[in-house]
């Protein structure tokens, strides 16, 4: 049994080394989404100013409309008034002009306001398409360097799987379903060490029969409060790491 602990402690390095090279993935893949989700937020926002840009432009020319209009009928106002002969008739006209100037000059004013809203909206506007410009250098750049990374950590999962089934058929069947069952119910470790009479996954006191059951290292020992396989702590002294066999490599 000594041996087949072992075997399956290579077997949990290499298994903890893929979760984390897995995670690590996920992580990049995680962080690419999200330079892509902001950038389209920022593609979207720019598409709806440019929208609303427009509608202001078809609201400036509606004004300007309105401007000639009231202009034109100054014109004809003033010409009128030339032309009146009853005093009555001239005060009329003339109240008409008063009130015709005033809304040119409220529609001028206007005309006024939105030419700034405009220049606002348009420095806004090439504000937001030089930071996409920006955002979208940044991401490509980003994009290569995670594919390497990524093509990186494919190699080092290949790798690790390779070895992990090599592990995997020389343990027994029965201690690799009994394996396979406690990493299905919770992540991490599977197999931990007992020491100084306790079991170092979940750190109770283990009944000492069952210690010395383990020091003995003839059986397949469980923790009677974490349900993780155990092995006597010295067994493991001067095992290395799945990271370290792999530089090696
Ligand atoms: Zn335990």
């Amino acid at each position: 049994m000594k041996e087949q602990l072992a075997l399956l402690r290579e077997l949990q390095n290499i298994d903890l080394e893929l979760d984390e090279i897995k995670s690590e993935k996920e992580e990049i893949v995680a962080r690419l989404k999200e330079n892509t989700g902001f950038l389209d937020r920022l593609v979207e926002d720019l598409n709806d100013q440019k929208e609303e840009l427009d509608e202001i432009r078809t609201l400036q020319r509606s004004k300007r409309g309105d401007l000639d209009d009231i202009k034109e009928k100054l014109t004809q106002k003033q010409k009128r008034l030339r032309e009146v002969s009853s005093n009555r008739e001239y005060n009329a006209v003339e109240t008409e002009i008063e009130s015709l100037k005033k809304s040119a000059e409220q529609t001028e004013e206007e005309l006024l306001h939105l030419l700034e809203v405009i220049e606002s909206t348009e420095a806004s506007i090439k504000e937001k398409e030089d930071k996409i410009v920006q955002l979208r250098e940044g991401i490509a750049s980003d994009e290569a360097a995670a594919e390497q990374e990524l093509a990186k950590l494919d190699d080092t999962i290949k790798a690790l799987e390779d070895r992990q089934e090599e592990a995997r058929t020389e343990v027994s069947r029965r201690v690799i379903h009994k394996y396979d069952f406690i990493r299905s119910r919770r992540p991490g470790l599977a197999v931990v060490a007992a020491k100084d009479g306790h079991c170092e996954g979940c750190f109770m006191a283990l009944p000492p029969q069952q210690f010395i059951e383990i020091q003995r290292g003839e059986s397949l020992e469980i923790c009677p409060s974490c349900n993780r396989i155990l092995y006597f702590w010295e067994d493991a002294v001067g095992e290395e790491s799945p990271a370290e066999s792999l530089e090696e490599a």
